[in-house]
């Protein structure tokens, strides 16, 4: 099929995506609903921003109960709902302060500046020399900064000049980011499992030794758990994996339950609290509504309940894929409820194996080529788990 084909039922929107070729019309827990009345059980979960499922009850409650009161004050007065989830996101978090954002991207912007600032104002980094240390392999959103510092071509080619004061090595390689540091480096920045690289994980002890690297040489260490964090790995967050603390988090996705964008920068006020009123902001970062469905997400995660599932169903996940080695698959990643999967090029590409599988009612996305990503909302039950791996042994065979 061709791509005006594709996107012919959506004729006034920009091309920048190349979407399935499935309209959603509605969705409830895992599952979604076409235009068709036809249902399938959604293994995408918005690159994990659904973590808890399509409109779960506590967080349309929440949502609900807000839209009744207020929804955008901006940062120009307080509102009732931003301290209240900054503190529960704070305590989740181990930390003292929040920066709450939008989108993904602007949590990273965040986390850059504050870096810099850091940089300068406490570390002593002369003006403009502040470096950052990035990792090969990455994604961290789409602004004209954070490609600049991307290394995958369709991202960044056209879209120069770039911002300068990266410095790439190679993912998992924790001596590599040992030997990139200067006395100009003002952190490291990195996923703590790639995520759209194909769920890439580092070697055990990565994140560990990165922690002591940045300790020793008066280095921030960044987490970008965008993807990564808030259950989905069965922890709280990818780095208790190596029960490491970053300095600062970087949230966003499953922050705002699938229902709007809430993204945050978290860490102490040594850190964060460099910076000062009216060096950054947001007209709708923090905002009421916002804010009302994070605390909710917070809530949720603090019963540990999701973290419990992504473990024990993301052992099941992983047994299941265990058997498609060998027989259409040649290689899987799994670290809780999130898999890459890796088709043998006899069998399609992943874009071909993720047309088929929806043709049989599960939604899955291909990245870079022969990966699909699986990454289901986490109520997830373990017969669905099986319902979908059966459909995906079926278009393997097929
Ligand atoms: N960081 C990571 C690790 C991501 O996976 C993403 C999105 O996929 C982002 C940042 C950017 O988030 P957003 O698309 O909300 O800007």
């Amino acid at each position: 099929m061709s791509t005006t084909q594709m996107t012919a039922a959506e004729p006034h929107v920009a091309e920048n995506y190349h979407p399935l070729p499935v309209t959603i019309t509605s969705g409830e827990g895992v599952w979604v609903t076409d235009t068709e009345g036809k249902r399938y059980l959604d293994l995408l979960a918005a690159y994990s921003a659904v973590n808890f499922g399509h409109r779960h009850p506590a967080l349309i409650d929440a949502t609900v109960a807000q839209l009744g009161r207020v929804t955008l004050t901006s940062r120009a007065f307080m509102n009732d709902q931003l301290e209240p989830f900054a503190a529960a996101l704070a305590r989740l978090c181990g930390k003292e302060l929040v920066l709450p954002m939008n989108t993904g991207a602007e949590a990273v912007e965040t986390g850059i500046k504050v870096a810099r600032a850091w940089g300068y104002r406490v570390k002593g980094i002369a003006p403009e020399r502040a470096r950052i240390v990035v990792a090969a392999g990455n994604f961290h959103g789409r602004t004209t900064t954070i490609v600049s510092f991307s290394d995958d071509d369709t991202a960044r080619e056209g879209f120069g000049p770039f911002t300068p004061g990266f410095d790439a090595v190679p993912y998992g390689d924790a001596d590599a980011i040992a030997a990139a540091i200067t006395d100009e480096t003002a952190a490291v920045l990195v996923e703590p499992i790639q995520g759209e690289a194909g769920v890439v994980i580092p070697p055990e002890g990565y994140l560990r030794r990165i922690r002591e690297i940045c300790d020793e040489r008066n280095v921030l260490f960044i987490a970008d758990e965008i993807q990564a964090g808030l259950g989905r790995v069965g922890e709280t967050f990818a780095c208790d994996r190596e029960g490491v603390v970053p300095d600062l988090y970087l949230l966003g996705k499953a922050l705002g339950g699938g229902v709007l964008p809430v993204s945050a920068v978290v860490g102490d006020r040594d850190v964060l609290g460099v910076i000062r009123p009216g060096e950054h902001g947001s007209t709708f970062g923090g905002n009421p509504l916002a804010a009302a469905v994070g605390l909710r997400v917070v809530e949720m995660l603090e019963t540990g309940e999701f973290q419990e599932r992504a473990r024990q169903l993301g052992a099941h996940l992983a047994q299941g894929l265990e058997k498609l080695v060998g027989h259409g698959v040649t290689g899987i990643r799994v670290a809780g409820l999130w898999a890459g999967v890796d088709i043998d090029p006899a069998k399609g590409t992943g874009r071909e194996v993720s047309e088929r599988l929806m043709e049989r009612g599960v939604l899955v996305k291909d990245t870079h080529g022969q990966t699909i990503r699986i990454a289901p909302p986490l109520v997830i039950r373990a017969t669905e788990i099986d319902w979908a791996l059966e459909q995906l042994r079926l278009v393997l065979e097929g």
